[in-house]
């Protein structure tokens, strides 16, 4: 099905006006400096490309979380001298999604010329999959491109629903087109072995469905970080303070799940938890801090990195490996006395890419932690989704490119 997704390669687009979703929901400081531009960088090629074929652009996207309301603090105005100064060219701005004035600004766009939209989120509409105001979306253009991946896992109008009304005349960019030929890789099975995923974080119920699916195709799968408690208390080891959601009963039965396909899959060691943790009397830098096994922490201490055995024992397994997923931090890496496991995990990734692996690393902390080492620049791909790459995981299309596909 995959295949039958258009490309930008597939259009013709000069006196087209073509109306490119796209995820600038970059983050900012209060300055609103750009700390991170990956997602912005990676939209570039598509843009560009347009651009140069003589299309006329009408940008679309997110910003933050402005509740349905117009609000400054969320407006995307601040990215226009970024954006001119990336694309050496003006870019306009238009503080409104949808309208008379829209359409006029539009209409008076000339070739090669691009317009940015005001925060498609100013409306409440935006995220309730709604009918009308796609329909007055769908007025500002005559060709429909995804480039928004970032956000392909959800289900809003300017995704699911707006390009319903462009019939044949919508596809994907190319960040999309790259996102999804890395998951392929891996979602195909056909990843050189071993292959190796690694999954850390907090949000232990979004990502423990997605190891059912991992067991599979992958030959290990290393749980670090808060995901990794759950698992040893139900082994029955102690776990103190250390992270666990409110709802562990339904974690529990999924971990049941996942242990029962281990052993139906013959793969009873594909699962490596940490040996060692490093925990803490509180959740703060200055805590005081032990190494303890991590099946016996004592109350009132919760593990807040893995270990030095534990960071030995994954960075072998990562080091022998050929192809390697990463999403989640293994430690709660922005306080600095704990983050010595994910960036050493983060160097041992790079360094194994160096030598020829393929790795793709999702997550803004993963990213955030590559950058910390300067080691971004080494892995094979930084996917610009957390969400949505975990999505992907469970081996489903996300709605934003069933969207695209052409069916009418
Ligand atoms: P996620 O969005 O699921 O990738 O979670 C990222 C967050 O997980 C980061 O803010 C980390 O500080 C946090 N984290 C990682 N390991 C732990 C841990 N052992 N205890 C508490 N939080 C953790």
């Amino acid at each position: 099905m995959i295949e039958d997704i258009k490309t930008i390669n597939d259009f013709d687009f000069e006196n087209q006006i073509v109306l490119i979703r796209v995820d600038f929901n970059v983050p900012v400081d209060k300055y609103y400096q750009i700390t991170d531009d990956t997602r912005i960088q990676f939209s570039l090629p598509t843009i560009q490309k347009i651009l140069s074929e003589k299309g006329r652009i009408v940008l679309i996207s997110h910003f933050g979380r402005p509740n349905g309301k117009p609000s400054k603090t969320y407006s995307l105005k601040f990215l226009i001298p970024f954006l001119s100064k990336k694309l050496k060219l003006t870019v306009d701005f238009c503080e409104d999604c949808i309208g008379k004035n829209v359409e006029k600004k539009i209409n008076e766009l000339k070739n090669g010329e691009i317009l940015l939209l005001e925060n498609l989120r100013f409306y409440k509409e935006e995220e309730e999959e709604n009918e009308n105001f796609a329909f007055e979306l769908s007025k500002l253009g005559n060709i429909y491109v995804n480039d928004a991946f970032g956000v392909s896992h959800r289900l809003h109008t300017s995704i699911t629903i707006l390009p319903k009304f462009f019939g044949k005349k919508k596809c994907i960019g190319l960040l999309m087109q790259k996102e999804i030929q890395f998951l392929n890789k891996f979602l195909s099975g056909k990843g050189e072995k071993p292959i190796t995923v690694l999954l850390g974080g907090a949000k232990i119920s979004s990502k423990i469905e997605i190891i059912e699916n991992l067991i599979d195709f992958a030959d290990h799968i290393l749980i670090g970080g808060g995901m990794s408690y759950p698992f040893i208390k139900i082994k029955g080891g102690k776990i103190g303070n250390s992270l666990l959601e409110k709802d562990n009963k339904i974690i529990e039965k999924i971990l049941f799940k996942i242990f029962d396909k281990c052993q139906e899959k013959n793969k009873k060691n594909i699962l490596s938890f940490p040996k060692d943790v490093i925990i803490a009397d509180s959740f703060k830098n200055t805590a005081n801090t032990k190494v303890s096994a991590i099946d016996s922490i004592p109350d009132g201490w919760a593990g807040l990195d893995i270990g030095p055995l534990s960071i030995k024992y994954f960075c072998d397994i990562i080091e022998k490996s050929k192809t390697i997923l990463w999403n989640g931090p293994v430690g709660v890496f922005e306080l600095t006395n704990f983050s010595l496991g994910t960036r050493s995990i983060a160097k041992a990734i790079a360094k194994t890419t160096e030598k020829g692996a393929f790795s793709l690393v999702g997550g803004g902390d993963s990213i955030a932690s590559l950058k910390m080492e300067g080691c971004d620049n080494k892995i094979s791909y930084l996917s610009t989704g957390g969400g949505a790459l975990l999505e992907s995981l469970k081996n489903k299309i996300l709605p934003g490119i069933k969207a695209v596909i052409n069916n009418t």
